[in-house]
């Protein structure tokens, strides 16, 4: 499966076991950031490690990324250090890599709003830490550090709401979601990740909020959405969104099967079955996100005989097209658009031992070999989400064992592994163009049926052969 760095999601994981133990006034500071911060002090700044770092180190959480926070202006930092990447100026941000570490530096600054929902209206600086942690959205984001002695500053309660695993918006949620309509999909985002609670004010604000939250730009959303679906249990999220009422507007295709039935072999209705299949699918994300979509199309094909009987017939295909309008519109790269209708269009697959190794073949070829690992992957979530208990991998598993045989056995599986290509072919009088792809293409249908045929001089009598078929198009010029 093709997969992009950025893309490729990682298992942040739901941390279960997590707790905050004692009321910790301090955390460890790494070295090189006590360093940085000592080049800030002596030039007459402040330095303060900000948000996520902080809450990830009081919960005992590895830190991925430590965002800095500083009264210096940009043009004050860029004097400082020699390593900068003005990577948001108009925000204030800089990127400094200092000692291996690329340290995102903001200057401490107060928000304008979102009007537009994209981004600040207005961004005013400040000489005031309180001032900066106040924009901020979650008490738990909105504390400080002082690298020197690992000092927590806390002015929101911030560690309280840690201990209490509990999400709350700092001020008036109400006034808070109206200046960034993301703040509500963040709630959940970190609810989802931390395993905590919503307070109920911060949740109940979420639904008047709605129409702010329209004006957030697809590409914001998708990221939080991206997040979300790398936790150990999406499904959770799922169901706060569609609680609040953001499924709806941010999955209404989805929200469109809540309450359809599917008959005996299910247990649950189709949004349950799909975000229970999301749940068991690799927290990788193409394969979370066909997982999520496998289904979508069923409220639009099903059928119910006289007798009781549901169909879904076509749900493949038609969950594919949808699944493909529905990433396009959250902006997802085409890369990952491509993987998942892939997926999706080819889900419903019935292996058992009575296929043979030639329509083993077959269905590699059609499906493409990069894909038939995700595949099966995706075949295994969508069995678990049936009923929501793991699936028996020994259903599909020796499907990738005798494929692994067979690729081994240096089996063609596309045009590319066949023992002639297309210059032997003109050199055997067969002209460039369609007629020449079309005999290409049966020739592969020769070799899936019997690899003993993929060898030079009988794929050429075979080509001979074919070729009389299309004789009078073998100009090429089709
Ligand atoms: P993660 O580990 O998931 O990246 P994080 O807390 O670092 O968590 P970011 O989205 O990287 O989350 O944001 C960094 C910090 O910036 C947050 O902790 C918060 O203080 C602040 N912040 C980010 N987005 C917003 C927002 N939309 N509104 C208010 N504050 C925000
Ligand atoms: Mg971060």
């Amino acid at each position: 499966m093709r997969k992009s760095e950025a893309w490729s999601s990682r298992v942040l994981g739901k941390y279960g076991s997590l707790s905050y133990t004692s009321a910790m006034s301090s955390i460890r500071v790494p070295t090189e950031l006590k360093e940085f911060a000592a080049v800030f002090k002596a030039a007459g700044f402040m330095c303060y490690i900000v948000g996520g770092a902080v809450r990830d180190s009081l919960l005992g959480l590895p830190v991925a990324d430590w965002d800095i926070a500083t009264d210096a202006l940009p043009t004050d930092v860029m004097r400082l250090f020699k390593n900068v990447i003005p990577t948001g100026l108009q925000h204030g941000t800089l990127t400094v890599r200092w000692r291996g570490k690329s340290l995102e530096t903001t200057t401490f600054r107060l928000d304008g709003g979102y009007s537009d929902g994209r981004r600040p209206d207005s961004v005013e600086f400040t000489s005031d830490l309180k001032a900066d942690l106040s924009r901020r959205d979650f008490t738990i984001n909105g504390m400080a550090v002082d690298p020197a002695d690992g000092l927590v500053v806390d002015p929101f309660g911030g560690r309280a709401d840690l201990k209490a695993r509990i999400i709350r918006a700092i001020g008036d949620p109400m006034v808070r979601f109206d200046e960034d309509g993301l703040r509500p999909l963040r709630a959940i985002r970190f609810a989802l990740r931390l395993g905590f609670a919503i307070d109920a004010a911060t949740f109940d604000a979420i639904p008047s909020r709605i129409a702010k939250f329209r004006l957030v730009s697809p590409e914001r959303v998708r990221d939080e959405i991206s997040r979300m679906l790398a936790c150990a249990k999406p499904s959770e999220g799922f169901l706060m969104l569609e609680k609040s009422g953001l499924l709806a507007e941010i999955f209404p295709e989805l929200q469109a099967c809540r309450g359809v039935l599917q008959g005996l072999l299910h247990s649950f209705d189709v949004l349950d079955h799909c975000i229970a299949s999301c749940d068991a699918a690799p927290p990788e994300l193409e394969l979370r996100l066909a997982a999520l979509l496998h289904d979508v199309a069923k409220p639009a094909c099903r059928t119910e005989e006289p007798g009781g009987l549901i169909h879904f017939y076509g749900h493949d295909s038609a969950s594919a097209a949808m699944a493909g309008g529905i990433l396009r519109r959250l902006k997802y790269p085409n890369a990952v658009v491509d993987i998942v209708t892939h997926l999706v269009r080819h889900h419903m697959f019935d292996y058992g031992p009575q296929w043979t190794d030639s329509a083993l073949r077959r269905f590699a070829a059609r499906v493409g070999l990069d894909y038939m690992r995700p595949l099966v992957r995706l075949r295994l979530a969508d069995s678990a989400g049936m009923r929501g208990a793991p699936a028996d991998p020994r259903t599909v598993m020796p499907l990738l064992e005798r494929l692994d045989a067979l690729v081994a056995a240096d089996n063609a599986f596309c045009v590319k592994d066949l023992a002639v290509n297309g210059n032997d072919l003109l050199k055997a009088g067969i002209a460039k163009g369609p007629v020449m792809g079309k005999i290409l293409a049966e020739l592969l249908e020769a070799v899936l049926d019997d690899p003993a045929l993929n060898e030079r001089g009988r794929l050429l009598d075979i080509a001979s052969k074919v070729k009389e078929k299309y004789g009078p198009f073998l100009s090429g010029d089709e």
